[in-house]
């Protein structure tokens, strides 16, 4: 450890060449730094009143001792067709660093400039789609759910174009891993079974040490096992959550199961099951209600890149685990939600008929189980407020409290575990945009603002009501451009 409480390391740079380019950022003009993520960087080891400092890394002018930048090389399935091409078009991982408490971070510099990879690309991001990414890494962790966290951005002066011209920005993003099943894809497809292998035991050396020291075989089954258990996982959070991610593309999905690339996402307002958030998917395949599937169809690409290194039977029983672990953990969520201690057979279709008919009448999905959980508190109004047709709403909340008479629990005990997994804040679409539009004018305080109530989106907040407001008309169906 160096005096700063943290270790460098450069491990990713111990695989094949074949892997990244090194590249130099290219540097942004006039940077400054819009938001700094204290908490973070202090559990990362990095104690810094001198803020400063990190515009001159973000705006990519400068780098600190021991960085050395590279674009790392993957490939990946978008939209269900393989593209050979990619990799980190505008990002760059600088270094990785170990916190006192052990926890390794690699540093990703998203908005850096272009690399080998970029193909049409400008190597740019804009202020838009990195506040996005930002406030959702930082609610996704509050929220309690694996993701990519954020650790710093800055705003620039150079334009940039998109559908319009619009204000350049980096972030600085940082993750126990930036190695995506599109890497694996890479090797398998262009590399070879010793590059596979190669990457397998990297990631099992650093992020899955558990099963170090197992026979080769068991090793890496396991480890697959492992990852889709993850990914399922990840995607039962998601649904429960209601958060739709909008490009789950085989290089957007992290083989360590986080939530990565904020793009096009948005956490539902009103239920609608098949909703679309990616206005540029037109045919609906990363639909909400569709994501389960994907995250298999991902892990299938996945495993098809390990067949040349694993028994084929064992891929198929790694694969055969992403709907048991889905199924369980969705089911658990769901019954915590509910608020729900002592499982009954009857609960599935319970879930079932409550999604059909939130889905049916539309209902604000965050209010409707926020509600729940202050039933005995506050009464059914705020519940049944929530439907055009309330008849809706008394049925459905008589066949509940009839199954809650089954639970043994006190009901203030249950309404308080409940209120810790039904948040009363999510980052709903129109208030990203407010404070997109407030900082695109220079004011990053509403954008502060938004933050400090998503640290903790389960708590009752004194004067944040507004946060907690289902959209106004205006708000309702944004249309959020994909181009970022
Ligand atoms: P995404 O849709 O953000 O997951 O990006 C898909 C691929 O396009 C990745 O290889 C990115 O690095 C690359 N990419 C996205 N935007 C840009 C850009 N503005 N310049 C260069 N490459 C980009
Ligand atoms: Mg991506």
């Amino acid at each position: 450890m160096n005096d700063q409480g943290f270790r460098i390391e450069h491990r990713y740079l111990e695989l094949p060449d074949s892997f990244y380019t090194r590249v130099q950022p290219t540097p942004l003009s006039g940077a400054r730094l819009v938001t700094f993520n204290h908490e973070l960087a202090n559990q990362m080891g990095f104690h810094t009143n001198d803020t400063e400092q990190w515009a001159g890394v973000g705006a990519g002018k400068e780098l600190l001792e021991g960085m050395d930048p590279v674009a790392m090389k993957y490939t990946g399935h978008q939209f269900g067709v393989y593209n050979p091409e990619l990799g980190d078009g505008r990002g760059l991982l600088l270094w990785e660093t170990i916190g006192p408490d052990g926890q390794r971070w690699d540093w990703h510099l998203k908005g850096a400039g272009t690399t080998p990879y970029s193909r049409f690309g400008d190597g740019r991001a804009v202020l838009r789609s990195t506040i996005r990414e930002y406030l959702c890494s930082e609610a996704m962790y509050h929220l309690g759910i694996p993701t990519t966290r954020a650790l710093f951005m800055v705003s620039a002066r150079d334009p940039v174009r998109r559908e319009s011209i619009e204000t350049a920005a980096s972030l600085m993003r940082v993750a126990q891993s930036h190695i995506r099943f599109g890497h694996f894809e890479f090797a398998a497809h262009h590399e070879g079974p010793e590059a596979v292998t190669t990457l397998i035991e990297h990631v099992i050396a650093l992020h899955f040490p558990h099963l170090i020291g197992l026979p080769d075989d068991e090793r890496h089954s396991r480890w697959f096992e492992e990852v889709v258990e993850g990914t399922a996982r990840l995607i039962a959070d998601w649904q429960a959550v209601g958060f739709c991610h909008g490009v789950m593309n085989s290089d957007n999905m992290s083989i360590i199961g986080d939530t990565f690339d904020y793009g096009p996402y948005a956490f539902l307002d009103d239920f609608d099951a098949g909703y679309i958030c990616n206005h540029t998917d037109q045919g609906g395949r990363y639909a909400y209600n569709r994501q389960p599937q994907v995250g298999f169809t991902n892990c299938q690409y996945l495993a098809s890149a390990l067949l040349p290194v694993m028994d084929e039977d064992a891929v198929r029983r790694g694969l055969r685990r992403y709907e048991t672990a889905y199924n369980e953990r969705f089911l658990q969520n769901m019954r915590d939600k509910l608020g729900i201690a002592e499982p009954d057979d009857s609960d599935l279709g319970l879930i079932m008929d409550t999604f059909s008919m939130l889905h049916e009448h539309r209902v604000d999905y965050t209010l409707f189980f926020r509600g729940l959980s202050n039933l005995y508190n506050r009464g059914h109004g705020p519940v049944r407020d929530l439907f055009v047709d309330r008849s809706v709403a008394d049925d459905w909340l008589s066949r509940y409290e009839q199954r809650l008479k089954q639970e043994s629990r006190a009901h203030d005990e249950r309404e308080y575990a409940m209120r810790r997994v039904n948040p009363k804040y999510i980052l709903r679409n129109y208030l990203a945009q407010q404070v997109i539009q407030e900082a695109q004018n220079g004011d990053y305080q509403p954008l502060e603002e938004l933050l400090s109530v998503l640290k903790h989106p389960f708590d009752e907040q004194a004067g944040a009501e507004a946060f907690a407001a289902p959209p106004p008309d205006w708000g309702k169906h944004l249309n959020i451009s994909c181009s970022s």
